[in-house]
């Protein structure tokens, strides 16, 4: 179902600039907004897009994957095998933050007389630039340039050149670079609670202090702060030192007071004369050091930095993002009509931008659903991950798709232990987390969506297959496959009402809005996948590589009948069959539900889940997101398109898109049944999701799956691709309002250049021989550096 008042357009925002997000004005309405919109981050460390003073500030924000405080999750009423502790990301020391004072008057910006105001967002330089050119009640001008980054080569580093020029005037003015608690941190401090957030359930703060309170360290321009939170016993050193350029004469001061501190450059400016300093920032976290070891880490990381110097790091930062850009662009031209031409390159750009902050140096952490945006989810992981996001990774950066896999098989053990806890055979996955514990309050729409262990093993097989990476299968992940394929095989059962087939009951598909539910078909599908993977993968290794096969057993106590047992289980997976008109049921009981009233639901209580109790929505026919069409995506090949444009028909307008995870593939499974308006229409939902806030709620982050499924929609969808056991296959089919995209692929160790028109597709394999393709049923060869390009059928 398309919800287009829902988008709210971003044309008199953002100017259309290919590389750039563009504000030419201060916009106080869109605050809370602009400061998701204008994060950075790396993976590691982010900071929210606010404005350097301070204020105005809808929410300020930093953050460090990873790094969590844990709380007791109290029930009205406890049961067996809930969550007991819950997890969430600590919004930590705001270390960005500098004060100007002229004349001893301070910069404050809602109130300023602005003579120029620029505020960028640069993809290129991986920078976000403000240039704002002040003027007093006194008449004197101001010019204040900022250039602020989180280095993706210097993990640990970030970096801001604060410039501030009078250019006819002289006055004193003051400099004053803080290292302050963060409200959320110290929020008795700061005289505030603010645990409730408008009573949205997709957030939740932390009310107490949470960082155990330190004095910061002085050492001249330098201070750092060490600190551990109260009860998940983290670590964190925060430190900031300064370089300052200037012919003007000035003094340097440093204060500290309760656990604030700050810097203070007084000078005296003169006319056109700049006074530039350089603020230097780290934060090292841990979970088992002391924070004085992360003090000693700090200092190396800004000794570091400053060597460096803050031009060199900026050079750094272009070469990272050139590479990224060379292997993840996506090149996408409209028909060039209109006044939002242009508009789809810059926004999908955008998305990929914030796809490689939310994973460029995420290394022994995973991707937080908001990246390190927002506190929305907590900081969480979800299956987004796997499903969304690893797709683009997989064919852009495997090595980073990797060390995401790996990192959920250090989760493996606890898997393990929550499986016991549950009375299970292998292991169990936790629906969220951080550090690998189930931390979902609400088990219905939380440990009961157990598809995300065959999700798991889903983005697994895809990473291997593009990859060919056996030594990662035959090493990690085929003791995921074990003990999650024995997890299926003890969840369900052989029913003899389904005439023996094997049902898996209580369980919670991608939609939300219907749980606990019998057989849902996606699970089904998904587990029989992950079944037959596993016991395929046991069995080459048994051959092919004998020791590594010993190894598996001996950790995970394999027995060859537990294997054969998998594959009748894989065989004879009861999947809710299709009634005469074609269509396959979401479930054993969804079809038997009361259809929803969708005509008189008015606009406005979207999200259902805001507005109505769960049994309400539970017990009518409405999805929260796609859940049998996702199915008909992720294994298509199961599917004819006939099927699938009939169950698309139906379930798409039961589909209320109340979650952001469902725009892209809408968009996608439209493509492939030849819908291409609405194709494009769920894609421009997908890829403007934040840019024009399509949910409501960027101001609580970024929605990276929905960013991880824009490149989905235009990879999958629009392109074609199918990537069904490894064998890459087009049928590109471009909508007329796009005319051209052009994208590199990593696949096996070659890199293929795809690049479709209206009319025709140029494959172009840039490096590596031979790599074979199917475009539409013919199969084509193609050789290094020997352009191939074909025809697109007409309908
Ligand atoms: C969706 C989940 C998703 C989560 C985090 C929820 O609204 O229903 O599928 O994992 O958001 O993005």
């Amino acid at each position: 179902m398309i919800r287009h008042e829902t988008i709210r357009p971003p044309k008199h925002i953002y100017p259309i600039d290919q590389w750039r997000i563009v504000e030419n004005a201060f916009y106080p309405d869109f605050l809370a907004q602009t400061e998701t919109l204008f994060s950075l981050a790396n993976g590691y460390l982010g900071m929210r897009g606010n404005f350097i003073e301070g204020r105005p500030c809808s929410e300020n924000g930093t953050f460090v994957n990873r790094f969590y405080e844990s709380w007791p999750i109290v029930y009205g009423e406890e049961a067996y095998g809930f969550a007991k502790t819950g997890q969430t990301i600590v919004n930590v020391h705001d270390a960005k933050l500098i004060r100007l004072y002229v004349d001893d008057e301070p910069f404050f910006l809602a109130s300023a007389n602005l003579l120029n105001y620029e505020r960028v967002l640069d993809m290129q330089r991986g920078t976000l630039n403000r240039e704002v050119l002040w003027e007093m009640p006194s008449g004197k001008q101001v010019l204040i340039q900022t250039t602020r980054l989180i280095s993706f080569e210097h993990r640990h580093l970030a970096a801001i050149s604060y410039r501030v020029t009078l250019p006819n005037d002289t006055a004193p003015v003051t400099i004053s670079s803080h290292l302050v608690p963060n409200a959320q941190s110290e929020s008795s401090q700061a005289g505030q609670s603010i645990a409730a957030h408008d009573s949205d359930p997709r957030r939740k703060d932390l009310s107490d202090r949470v960082l155990l309170p330190e004095e910061p360290h002085i050492e001249g321009n330098r201070i750092f702060i060490g600190q551990t939170t109260r009860r998940s016993k983290m670590a964190l050193a925060c430190g900031i030192d300064h370089q300052i350029l200037t012919r003007c004469e000035y003094t340097t001061e440093t204060e500290c007071f309760e656990g604030r501190a700050k810097v203070v450059f007084s000078v005296e400016a003169q006319p056109g004369e700049a006074i530039q300093l350089y603020k230097f920032i780290t934060y090292h976290t841990s979970r088992s050091e002391h924070p004085q070891e992360l003090i000693v880490r700090g200092h190396r990381t800004l000794d570091r930095g400053m060597q460096t110097g803050f031009e060199k790091v900026l050079e750094s930062q272009r070469e990272h993002l050139d590479d990224f850009w060379k292997t993840s662009d996506i090149v996408a031209e409209d028909d060039g009509k209109g006044t939002h031409a242009g508009m789809i390159q810059q926004a999908l750009r955008w998305n990929l931008f914030q796809l490689f902050q939310a994973t460029a140096r995420a290394e022994g952490g995973g991707v937080p659903a908001k990246g390190l945006t927002g506190q929305g989810y907590e900081g969480h992981y979800f299956w987004d991950t796997e499903i969304y996001v690893l797709p683009f990774l997989i064919y852009t950066a495997p090595r980073i798709a990797k060390n995401l896999l790996r990192f959920r098989y250090e989760m493996l053990d606890k898997g393990r232990d929550r499986a016991r806890e549950l009375h299970k055979k292998g292991a169990i996955f936790p629906w969220r987390t951080i550090n690998g514990e189930e931390a979902s309050a609400y088990y219905a729409a939380g440990t009961a969506q157990y598809h995300i262990n065959a999700d798991i093993m889903y983005a697994l097989q895809k990473y291997v297959n593009a990859t060919g990476d056996k030594q990662f299968l035959y090493e990690f992940g085929a003791e995921m496959l074990v003990e999650t394929a024995r997890l299926w095989s003890d969840l369900g059962f052989f029913s003899e009402k389904k005439d023996g087939k094997f049902c898996i009951h209580g369980v919670t598909g991608p939609d939300e809005y219907n749980t606990v539910v019998n057989n849902n078909t996606f699970t089904n599908l998904m587990a029989q996948e992950n079944l037959s993977y596993a016991a395929k993968t046991v069995e080459a290794l048994r051959t092919d590589e004998s020791e590594m096969y010993e190894t598996l057993v001996f950790k995970t106590q394999l027995n060859d009948s537990e294997v054969d047992e998998w594959r009748r289980v894989a065989e004879r997976m009861y999947v809710p069959s299709e009634d005469s008109t074609g269509i396959l049921p979401q479930d054993d009981s969804f079809q038997e539900k009361e259809p929803w009233d969708f005509g008189n639901t008015p606009k406005d209580k979207y999200p259902l889940l805001l507005h109505y109790h769960p049994l309400d929505i539970y017990r009518h026919q409405v999805i929260k997101q796609t859940d049998v069409i996702l199915a008909l995506f992720l294994l298509g090949h199961k599917f004819s398109v006939e099927k699938k444009r009939k169950n698309f028909d139906y379930y798409d307008p039961l589909t209320t898109g109340d979650s952001s995870l469902s725009s892209c593939i809408q968009s996608i499974v439209a493509a492939e049944v030849g819908y291409k308006d609405m194709a494009i229409e769920y894609g421009r939902d997908a890829i403007l999701m934040d840019l024009a806030d399509v949910q409501g709620n960027v101001k609580d982050g970024c929605h990276i799956a929905s960013m991880g499924g824009t490149w989905m929609a235009c990879v999958y969808g629009f392109a074609g691709m199918r990537d069904y056991g490894g064998e890459l296959s087009f049928r590109p089919r471009l909508p007329g309002r796009l005319a051209r995209l052009c994208f590199p692929l990593q696949v096996r160790g070659h890199v293929l250049r795809v690049d479709v028109n209206l009319a025709s597709v140029t494959y172009t394999l840039e490096k590596g021989s031979t790599l074979k393709i199917a475009h539409y049923d013919e199969m084509v060869a193609l050789e290094k550096d020997a352009p191939v390009t074909l025809p697109i059928p007409t309908e």
